[in-house]
């Protein structure tokens, strides 16, 4: 995979708001959507729901009148409530983030089973609406929208009341259906636009109570006018001409609660509950049966939680903390370019530090344009120092890093140049990993590549014991200016023992790559040996190759080792903290999808 394809993958998995990683799409309602998500911060799964803001009549964006309210309402909590963890805002849109309820709707129950619920399960969920309306009724707050899409039964068979505060949202902003209700559990107060109430409320739980002791919901009609014609005019048949085994004095209470005008009802909920729930069955026996109902609706299919990996530190860092650390990151890199650069020109002594300020400045904002910037300046350094075959050199890497990095992939971008840093360290080895640790094989390889080679034209003009891996602090700092580089880069490439010693750059990030690709950091780990295993082995046989070709004694094998340790050891904790993200590999949409195509 190219680092385009890789980016755009990326960006893809987005978090919502640097946070919660969408899993899979639950459902689509009146308006906005609900995705299950992972929260990353609490490790746990959440559900959902965004809520597009209206568009203003410039077509931009606009938060909605009554969003404050929603928030207030969308907060209630209580035991037959959806719990709500979160409500966040961006330019365009709502994110509610709430308690995920695994299990099923109402609605899927009774589309599933294909008949009405018996007088225990009926009982179990009338109960508990009724107890989520009181308790939101007590504090203020009315739902308007209760129907069987609302209502989630989880597998322990325990049912909880969904979406209180969106239906006043959406009909303040003016969204899809009308009065924010839905047709068929709308009462003709709400169908007409008349004020609304508890009592409200209390038709639509007599409208469901009706739908699950039936099986039916009489007022359901496609338009207004015939939904209110329905409530008005047709009415609700006895319970008895669906069932004849049903208790002729539900009729009654069911009458009641769904009465036309609201001063027919029943005074609350409380009261309409009272006077249902003696005619029904066991709600603690409906909850047990009810569990068995979505054991066998949802099968024993396991969650698309259970093959992802979470990915703790990592995961966090795709969040806009990491965005600015890659951005330092990339500023440093270009400061220090330009000063390395630069300083071998003749500059006035201002002009350097504007210049250095620019790029570092530039590459905090736009890494990509600020490290080509950088480039330049280490560029014309080399030349103002004579060396052309570094100048050259440099610009056939930097280009080829452009190419295919610098443009694409801030992350894959501050890589390359990171490595000689990281030489002066001691700890130069560590680039290959964290390459292979971020990176698919193919990038992280050619990151390594480049990283590997500008260590390696450091490191020849340093001069330190161990060749290739070693470089002095100052050096790799000042590694453009340096006159004499330019017959060591030559001297570089024609021995065959820096090449082999290249060479395990890119298979060392590849291999750990691949094997961490399976993004749990027991694989990171063991990736982070075998890269470090391919680096030692590259260098021990460069070290031959070198003896046998020159018989020239005198490499520090210690130097070698004690920085492929250091680096492997870091590499370790890094993985400790928390497995690769690796979103090509574990895009949980993608995971879930063939789940969806396997069934
Ligand atoms: P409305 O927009 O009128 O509420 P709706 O309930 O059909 O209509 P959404 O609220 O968008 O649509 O919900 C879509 C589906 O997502 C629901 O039917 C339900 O199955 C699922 N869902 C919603 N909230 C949760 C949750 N907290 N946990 C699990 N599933 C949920
Ligand atoms: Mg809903």
């Amino acid at each position: 995979m190219n680092a385009v394809e890789h980016d755009s993958r990326h960006a893809e998995q987005q978090l919502i708001v640097d946070r919660y990683r969408p899993l899979e799409e639950l459902g689509e309602g009146a308006f906005g959507s609900v995705v299950s998500a992972w929260d990353t911060r609490m490790q746990r799964r959440v559900a959902i729901k965004r809520i597009p803001f209206p568009l203003d009549s410039h077509g931009a964006p606009s938060v909605p009148p009554g969003l404050a309210e929603a928030r207030t309402a969308a907060m209630l909590n209580n035991p037959a409530i959806v719990t709500v963890f979160d409500f966040e805002t961006d330019s365009d849109e709502a994110f509610l983030v709430m308690e995920y309820v695994e299990g099923a709707s109402l609605a899927e129950l009774l589309a599933e089973t294909g008949e009405p619920l018996n007088l225990d399960e009926a009982a179990a969920v009338v109960d508990a609406i009724a107890d989520a309306l009181c308790f939101a009724h007590e504090n203020g707050v009315l739902h308007l929208d209760i129907k069987p899409e609302n209502v989630l039964v989880g597998l322990d068979g325990r049912v909880k009341v969904a979406d209180f505060g969106i239906a006043e949202l959406s009909s303040l902003a003016g969204h899809g259906a009308a009065f924010g209700g839905t047709l068929g559990y709308m009462s003709l107060e709400q169908l007409r636009g008349e004020e609304v109430s508890e009592a409200s409320d209390e038709w639509a739980l007599a409208a469901v109570a009706f739908e699950v002791i039936t099986g039916d919901n009489p007022f359901a009609d496609s338009t207004i006018e015939g939904a209110i014609r329905r409530i008005t005019i047709t009415g609700a048949p006895s319970v008895r001409t669906y069932d004849t085994r049903l208790p002729a004095a539900l009729d009654d209470v069911l009458f009641a609660g769904l009465g036309v005008e609201p001063a027919e009802r029943y005074p609350g909920v409380a009261e309409f509950a009272d006077a249902l729930l003696p005619h029904l069955g066991d709600a603690r026996a409906g909850r047990a049966s009810l569990a068995e109902l979505v054991a066998d609706i949802t099968g024993d299919e396991p969650d698309a939680e259970d093959d992802l990996v979470y990915l703790g530190l990592w995961d966090r860092l795709q969040g806009s903390g990491g965005r600015v650390l890659v951005q330092l990151v990339a500023g440093a890199e270009g400061g220090w370019l330009a000063w390395a650069g630069l300083s071998a020109v003749q500059l006035p002594t201002i002009a350097l530090w504007a210049a250095i300020a620019l790029v570092a400045g530039g590459a905090f904002l736009a890494p990509a344009l600020g490290l080509v910037l950088g480039l330049l300046c280490a560029v014309a350094g080399a030349i103002a120092h004579g060396a052309w075959a570094l100048a050259a050199a440099l610009l056939l890497i930097g280009g080829s890093w452009w190419w295919l990095f610098g443009r694409q992939s801030t992350g894959a971008a501050v890589l390359p140049l990171s490595a000689p840093v990281l030489a002066a360290a001691r700890i130069g080895f560590l680039q290959p990993l964290i390459a292979g640790f971020t990176l698919p094989p193919l990038g992280a390889a050619i990151a390594a590549a480049l990283g590997g080679a500008l260590t390696m034209l450091a490191s020849a003009a340093s001069s330190l014991g161990a060749p290739y891996i070693a470089v002095a602090p100052s050096t790799a700092l000042r590694i453009w200016t340096l006159g004499s580089a330019a017959e060591r880069v030559v001297a570089l490439a024609s021995s065959p023992a820096a090449w082999i010693a290249l060479l395990g750059w890119p298979v060392a990030a590849a291999v750990m790559s691949w094997l961490s690709s399976r993004a749990t950091r027991v694989w990171a780990a063991v990736g982070a040996l075998a890269g470090a295993g391919v680096l030692g082995g590259a260098y021990l046989l460069a070290d031959v190759v070198a003896r046998t070709l020159s018989q020239q004694a005198g490499y520090e094998s210690v130097l070698t080792a004690a920085s492929l340790a250091g680096s492997l050891i870091l590499m370790w904790l890094a993985c400790w903290a928390g497995a690769p993200l690796r979103p090509e590999e574990e895009d949980p949409l993608s995971v879930a999808a063939r789940r969806r195509e396997d069934h």
